[in-house]
């Protein structure tokens, strides 16, 4: 973490100084009545957005929720290490790896041959594969990942607050809208002493991030479609004194009768979450009709637990609900086939676009995945950076993602529902106990979410170049390694140099040769990046401001750290910065010998060329093209950046 960049501050220096109190919004008693982004929804996907936003003091941003606070508890709880590392990037992985449970090994139980009216273990697996990911996989309750979300949105510039107890009633776009502000949009408040009180904003976009039953998507024409639900899941989180040998571990139970349960211990060392099964519901009918209680859970979870016993002291959280697959037709306002003459200002995400179980425990990560991808994009056209354009990747790149997830949701939960007799005798082998294990390890890179892959785009290139880095593959996000950061030679993970701030980055591999030899191919490439007008780093930076505002540039050396020469480096990866002209140290970095981990091996680096991978501010990898190839990177950054002033 760098600071005192522009003077000393003490204190907590994640609390960015010097707030603009005219900038602060929503914290108001009242709603501003513009705004540049104006977001529906306080879950995940709505505080995600809200966190990306709040780090650009000049984004005038508003969230809005209609319930009276933040959420307390229940709902999701699984974190897959991909949010895991953006929540690196956004700065509170630390808080999240110290409060949460870690799911390293996974148990599988089934009904005893010898007596299938008791259920054995058979077999017990590491959770998720070696170098998968730096960060593992973690379970902690929804409200807390809130709660990290709201902080840093209170401690960046705008100090952004949301403004609770507004119920969105009414939104309407106007195509023609002249002000700048082309979406109208009201609230009803529902707090003591405002009740009925109507508050109308006007927002430059819209970001629905308002739930499965999103008003925001049913404005703009859109629904969701797919399988109805009929199947009834139960989930109780509870505190209870069991003979259960794995009840610490994340267990997946399928019992002969029975039904099955998933087994997911939870922070704190006591708490447990039980998925159970329970019965499917006829064609009309909905879960409500069925007035379930928790008490039906305890009776299920007991029976399918048999022989070991269940003593459950304390319900911290229940609830029951259908399981349904389903995805909106697009995610944003344009209708099909307008997209070249209009661009999109209203947007749909997590929920309120894509619903499916609980099972494969994607509906938070996918939810803050959508709105990550989104983010950076608003900002960049906000700010005037970058071309509207660029939204249209919004909707294509995640839709594509949430159809993808369904599928696999869909296969999960029929793999979770189905009984192992009967699953053989219907010839589904994903029912059979064995095979369902091996499906289920096959699918931990997706269940990790490490698998997103986008296609090529206005920012995803075409993998000419892929053969130069084909550990860090293009469409897919950044997978960090170990690294030493050369001046002051500290293992760090390189990935975690891209903080949720809005800029791009550009890793140069340096080649085997003398990076410091004035013809090297990452002394041109400075040259090329620090001094020609053409140049992305000269184009895109405003002026005045630091060097990396924009793009921010690394060079990782094959060379030992010890083995550099400070004096001979290229000047351009040492530069000066802030209102002092300091040097900023942290630009270069070598393989970690001493702990075995060589990027270049690792990654597939090719060692006798280096090369350059563009990574979006997202952490996914743009492009990987040789340090020379300077035409492809400008064409490139010119298909949606547009130049500073
Ligand atoms: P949400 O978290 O649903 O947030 C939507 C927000 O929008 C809410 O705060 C809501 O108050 C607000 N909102 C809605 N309409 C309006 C309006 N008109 N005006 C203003 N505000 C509005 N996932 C699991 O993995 N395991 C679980 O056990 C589990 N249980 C769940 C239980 C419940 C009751 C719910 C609702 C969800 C559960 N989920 C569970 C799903 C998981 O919580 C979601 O996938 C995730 O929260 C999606 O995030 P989101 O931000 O898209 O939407």
């Amino acid at each position: 973490m760098q600071f005192h960049l522009n003077g000393v501050q003490p204190g907590d220096p994640a609390i960015t100084p010097g707030a603009d109190v005219a900038q602060v919004l929503g914290s108001a008693d009242t709603l501003p009545r513009e705004v540049d982004v104006l977001i529906v929804g306080c879950g995940p996907a709505g505080l995600t957005l809200a966190a990306q936003l709040s780090t650009f003091p000049g984004i005038h941003t508003c969230i809005v929720d209609q319930k009276p606070g933040p959420l307390q508890v229940g709902q999701a709880d699984g974190i897959a290490c991909r949010s895991m590392e953006m929540f690196e990037a956004f700065g509170f992985s630390e808080k999240v790896l110290k409060e949460a449970y870690w799911v390293n090994e996974t148990c599988f139980w089934r009904p005893d041959p010898a007596d299938d009216a008791r259920i054995i273990r058979s077999s017990r697996i590491q959770d998720v594969e070696d170098g998968l990911s730096e960060m593992p996989h973690t379970i902690l309750n929804q409200a807390r990942v809130h709660d990290f979300f709201l902080e840093t949105m209170r401690d960046g510039p705008n100090r952004l607050k949301p403004a609770y107890s507004r119920r969105l009633t009414d939104l309407i776009p106007d195509p023609n809208d002249a002000t700048g502000y082309p979406v109208s949009v009201t609230f009803e408040r529902n707090d003591a002493g405002h009740e009925g009180q109507s508050e109308t904003v006007r927002a430059k976009y819209v970001v629905g991030c308002d739930g499965a039953h999103s008003l925001v998507r049913k404005s703009i024409g859109h629904s969701l479609r797919g399988d109805s639900a009929n199947k009834v899941w139960g989930v109780m989180d509870i505190l209870a004194v069991t003979d259960f040998p794995d009840i610490r571990l994340k267990c997946a139970i399928q019992s002969a009768r029975e039904g099955s349960i998933l087994v997911i211990p939870r922070e704190g060392g006591y708490l447990v979450r039980m998925y159970v099964e329970l019965d499917s519901l006829g064609e009309t009918e909905r879960v409500a009709d069925r007035g379930i209680k928790p008490e039906q859970l305890v009776a299920a979870a007991q029976r399918i637990l048999h022989p070991f016993v269940l003593d459950v002291k304390e319900i911290a959280w229940w609830s029951a609900y259908e399981i349904g697959q389903r995805v909106s037709d697009s995610f944003d306002d344009i209708p099909d086939g307008i997209s070249n003459t209009r661009t999109p200002h209203i947007f749909i995400a997590g929920d309120a676009c894509h619903t499916h179980s609980p099972k494969a425990g994607q509906g938070m990560n996918v939810s803050m995945a959508d709105t990550f991808n989104l983010g950076w994009k608003l900002a960049s056209v906000v700010q005037g950076r970058a071309v509207p354009q660029l939204l249209h990747t919004y909707s294509k790149e995640r839709r594509a993602k949430a159809v993808e997830l369904i599928d696999f949701d869909r296969d999960m939960t029929k793999l979770f529902a189905g009984r192992p007799k009967d699953g053989a005798a219907n010839g589904d082998d994903r029912a059979d106990p064995t095979k369902f294990q091996q499906y289920f390890a096959k699918h931990g890179r997706y269940t990790a979410g490490v698998e997103t892959r986008y296609d090529p785009s206005l920012i995803v290139g075409a993998a000419t170049h892929q053969e130069l880095a084909v550990g860090l593959v293009i469409g897919m996000r950044f997978h960090s390694t170990s690294v030493i950061r050369w001046a002051d030679a500290k293992p760090v993970q390189l990935g975690h140099t891209i903080k949720a701030d809005g800029r791009w980055r550009l890793f140069a591999f340096a080649p085997a040769e003398d990076p410091t030899a004035a013809s090297s191919g990452l002394t041109v490439l400075c040259d090329f990046l620090g001094h020609a007008p053409d140049s992305p780093i000269q184009r895109y930076t405003p002026a005045g401001a630091d060097i990396d505002a924009v793009i921010d540039v690394r060079a990782i050396l094959q060379q030992d750290h010890r083995h550099l020469d400070l004096s001979a480096m290229p000047a351009f990866l040492l530069p000066t910065k802030g209102r002092y002209g300091l040097i900023d140290y942290e630009k270069i970095f070598c393989p970690d010998h001493k702990s075995g981990h060589d990027i270049f091996t690792s990654r597939g680096i090719d060692r006798e060329q280096g090369c350059l991978v563009v990574v979006r501010p997202d952490q996914f990898i743009a492009h990987v093209l040789p340090l020379n190839a300077t035409a492809e990177l400008n064409a490139f950054f010119a298909g949606f950046m547009r130049p500073a002033d």
